[in-house]
């Protein structure tokens, strides 16, 4: 169906900052769907604003639910190919920005997806708080997942003030970040330069003065660290974290913990291969589902 409405009419260019404003001053008319010319944007609105012209726009279905979505900063990001769903989206929350859609899991060493822009600004990058850290993020150039932000937090909860800690796969530096206030120092590592560089700006912007990024693959992190050099290790690479076990073990101080991340299908898989090593106590949980058949999982390992 068409209606006529009240509508402010910009330049295409101005369209994602207009339209926010308006989501914010509660004058956007989300039941009817904007248009465009060759130069122009034509947004319907609520209420007469100085200027406002008057044009014939069709209407949305807003009975339709909006996609389910996982929210990072100001970016959504949906399951399906939606654009309509999107841009219902980006209209329903000011906080969001842009709506990307992945068309795949991750992949590549650097543990990144590939994704497509369906609605709102042309960006992969935002800017996420986590329990009062702040986190500058670029969803396609460096791996980064909200979900773990409760492991984190749990973690955190059974430190001791002054440890040593080493993240192995750090990314921008979620883990690093948020654990820091408990560490005397924090050696944060990964092998993706653009990763890396986002974490120094992450250090900046929380003002860490102990975390100390380094830019290498984990394989060498065995001949950079004296043995025994840490109090607590994270692992969080879950598809291939196994194949850095060893090095783990060698740089934990005995009486140290590392966390180990895995993706399995049923409780305990990874019981014999961490019974070559020299462990003490292993308490073994669910971090979240991954797929129909296999769950994230942390081994939190006490060595000795
Ligand atoms: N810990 C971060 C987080 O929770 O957001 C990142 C985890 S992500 C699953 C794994 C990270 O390991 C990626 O940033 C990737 O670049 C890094 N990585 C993969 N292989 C590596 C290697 N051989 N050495 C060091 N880092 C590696």
């Amino acid at each position: 169906m068409a209606k006529e409405s009240r509508c402010i009419k910009i330049l295409k260019n101005e369209g994602e900052m207009t339209r926010r404003k308006l989501i914010e001053e509660g004058l956007l008319d989300n039941s009817l769907k904007p248009f465009s010319d060759e130069c122009h944007l034509y947004i319907p609105v609520t209420g007469d604003i100085p200027g406002a012209a008057t044009e014939i726009f069709e209407e949305r279905d807003i009975s339709a639910p909006l996609p389910r979505h996982e929210l990072i900063g100001g970016i959504a990001i949906i399951q399906d190919c939606d654009r309509d769903g999107a841009r219902r989206l980006l209209d329903s929350r000011p906080v969001i920005h842009t709506v990307l859609y992945s068309e795949g899991p991750v992949t590549g060493e650097y543990r990144t997806k590939d994704y497509i822009v369906l609605a709102g600004k042309n960006t992969t990058k935002t800017d996420y708080t986590e329990y009062g850290q702040r986190f500058l993020i670029d969803l396609s150039a460096a791996y980064f997942s909200a979900r773990l932000a409760n492991e984190r937090q749990r973690i955190a909860a059974m430190m001791k003030d002054g440890e040593r800690l080493l993240d192995m796969f750090a990314g921008v530096g979620p883990f690093a970040i948020t654990l820091s206030g408990k560490c005397s120092v924090v050696y944060a590592n990964d092998i993706n330069p653009a990763a890396v560089s986002l974490l120094y700006d992450n250090i900046r912007l929380n003002k860490k003065k102990n975390i100390l990024p380094v830019l290498a693959d984990a394989r060498c992190l065995g001949g950079i660290f004296p043995p025994g050099s840490f109090d607590r290790i994270i692992m969080n690479l879950p598809m291939k974290s196994s194949e850095f076990i060893d090095i783990a073990f060698r740089l934990c101080r005995p009486g140290g913990m590392i966390h180990f991340y895995t993706l399995q299908s049923e409780p305990g898989e990874m019981e014999e291969e961490l019974g070559k090593y020299e462990c003490g106590k292993i308490s073994e949980r669910v971090v979240r589902s991954y797929s129909p058949s296999q769950h994230h999982a942390v081994y939190d390992i006490r060595v000795i």
